[in-house]
C-alpha cells in the first residue's frame, strides 16, 4: 500500500496565501459603528472621453466596505464599518444615495457622479442586487449625465449589468476596475487582489457589449517591487490593456497607509512609496510608446492619512502639479523637466523568480519581527 504524501503547495501559491492572510489579519474594525453618511464628498472638474470638461461630484458611501479586502496597500477598511454586523444595510445605502442626489442651490453644478463604496458596487454582499438597481433608478431620475462606480471584475457580468444599465436609461455608465497590474505574479500575489485575467477579460467584454466605459487603474510600484521593476510593470500593463482596446487608464502611485502589508514593509525598511520621478518616468515611457492618455490619481489626496510618493523639498510640489496638469492635457511637454534629487533608476525586466524569492524573504522578516 503506498503511503499518502501530501503534495506541498508551490512556493508562489504559498506566498500568495501568506500575504493574503497577513493583509486580512492587519485589518481592524471600529469599536463603534460610524453613521450612515457619506465619508467623503467633493466637487471638481474632469475631462470626458469626448474632450469636454465637466463638473463632477465624488461621493464615498459609508458602508461595510470591500468583501474581499486582501490587497496589500488598500486602507479602505480603516475608513468604513468594516467587519461590523449590518454595515451594508439597504436603507442606509439608499438614504445616502437619496441625500447625495438632492440638489441644493448652494451646490456646484455637476454632470458626472462618482459613487464609490470602498469596494465593489456590483458585489451583492456589499450592495444588495435590488439596491443596485434602485440606485440606478434614482440616478436616472436626478438628471445625472454619467455615473461612475467601481468593482472587481468577477462581479461585472452581463446578467448583473443588463438590468442596471436598463434602469439607468440615458445615463452613461463607467466602471472603474483596479486591475493594478497585467502581470499575474504582481497582481495576484504581491498586490494580492482577487482578479484573474479570465474574469477581467470577461468583464471587459460584458461592458463593451452593453456600452459601458471601462476605466482601468494600474498601480505604480506595488509592495515588494523596486522602482525600476515598477516602471516595467506599468509599461507592460499599458501594453496589455492597449492590446485589448482599453483607452481609459489611470495610474495610482502607491500610498502607504496603516493596517496594510505595505505599511508593515515600510516600517521594517523593506519598502517605500515610489519616488515621484519614477512616476514621471513610467508616464513618459507609456506615453512615448503608445500615445495613450494616462492620468494619475491625486497625489495629495485628503481622504485618509498616508505616506505619499515624494521627491526633494525643492521639486516635489512642482512635480505633483505637473503630473496633475499632464492628466488634464495629456501633453508630454507638461511633464516636469528634472531635478538633481532624481535617483538613478535601474529599469529592469520582471524576473519572477527573483521577485518571488525577495517577497518570501521580506515576509519572513515581518514574521520574525512579530507582525
Ligand atoms: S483595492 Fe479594492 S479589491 Fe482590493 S482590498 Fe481595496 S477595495 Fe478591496
Ligand atoms: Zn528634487
Amino acid at each position: 500500500m503506498s503511503q499518502y504524501v501530501e503534495t506541498p503547495p508551490t512556493s508562489v501559491q504559498e506566498l500568495r496565501r501568506s500575504i493574503g492572510e497577513l493583509s486580512l489579519r492587519l485589518r481592524t474594525s471600529r469599536p463603534q459603528e460610524r453613521a450612515a453618511e457619506p465619508r467623503f464628498v467633493a466637487y471638481d472638474s474632469i475631462r470626458l472621453p469626448d474632450g469636454r470638461l465637466v463638473g463632477r461630484k465624488k461621493v464615498i458611501l459609508m458602508s461595510g466596505g470591500c468583501s474581499v479586502p486582501t490587497c496589500t496597500m488598500c486602507p479602505f477598511t480603516n475608513e468604513n464599518n468594516y467587519g461590523l454586523e449590518g454595515a451594508a444595510s439597504r436603507d442606509g445605502l439608499l438614504d445616502q444615495v437619496r441625500a447625495t442626489l438632492t440638489r441644493t442651490d448652494a451646490e456646484p453644478a455637476y454632470e458626472v457622479l462618482s459613487l464609490y463604496n470602498d469596494g465593489s458596487f456590483f458585489a451583492p454582499k456589499e450592495v444588495p442586487r435590488d439596491v443596485q438597481v434602485e440606485i440606478a433608478r434614482l440616478v436616472a431620475a436626478a438628471g445625472v449625465g454619467r455615473l461612475v462606480v467601481e468593482s472587481l471584475p468577477q462581479f461585472v457580468t452581463e446578467r448583473v449589468l443588463a438590468p442596471f444599465v436598463e434602469a439607468l436609461g440615458e445615463v452613461r455608465l463607467e466602471i472603474g476596475i483596479g486591475l493594478q497590474s497585467a502581470d499575474e505574479l504582481v497582481r495576484e500575489t504581491l498586490v494580492n487582489t482577487r482578479i484573474s485575467q479570465v474574469s477581467f477579460e470577461r468583464a471587459l467584454k460584458a461592458m463593451c457589449g452593453l456600452g459601458v466605459d471601462p476605466k482601468i487603474y494600474l498601480m505604480v510600484k506595488p509592495p515588494f517591487l523596486t522602482d525600476g521593476e515598477a516602471v516595467t510593470d506599468v509599461v507592460q500593463s499599458v501594453d496589455y490593456l492597449t492590446g485589448l482596446g482599453v483607452a481609459g487608464m489611470t495610474l495610482c502611485p502607491t500610498r502607504v497607509s496603516r493596517n496594510t502589508v505595505a505599511w508593515e514593509l515600510w516600517q521594517a525598511g523593506l519598502y517605500t512609496a515610489p519616488n515621484l520621478w519614477t512616476v514621471v518616468e513610467a508616464i513618459r515611457r507609456v506615453h512615448e510608446r503608445l500615445a495613450v492618455r494616462v492620468a494619475c490619481v491625486n497625489l495629495r489626496g485628503s481622504d485618509f492619512e498616508s505616506v505619499f510618493p515624494d521627491a526633494c523639498e525643492a521639486c516635489a510640489d512642482k512635480v505633483v502639479d505637473a503630473l496633475m496638469r499632464f492628466g488634464e492635457t495629456g501633453n508630454p511637454s507638461d511633464l516636469p523637466e528634472d531635478c538633481t534629487c532624481r535617483p538613478p533608476l535601474d529599469v529592469m525586466a520582471l524576473d519572477h523568480e527573483a521577485i518571488a524569492a525577495r517577497a518570501a524573504r521580506h515576509m519572513a522578516v515581518l514574521e520574525r519581527t512579530g507582525v
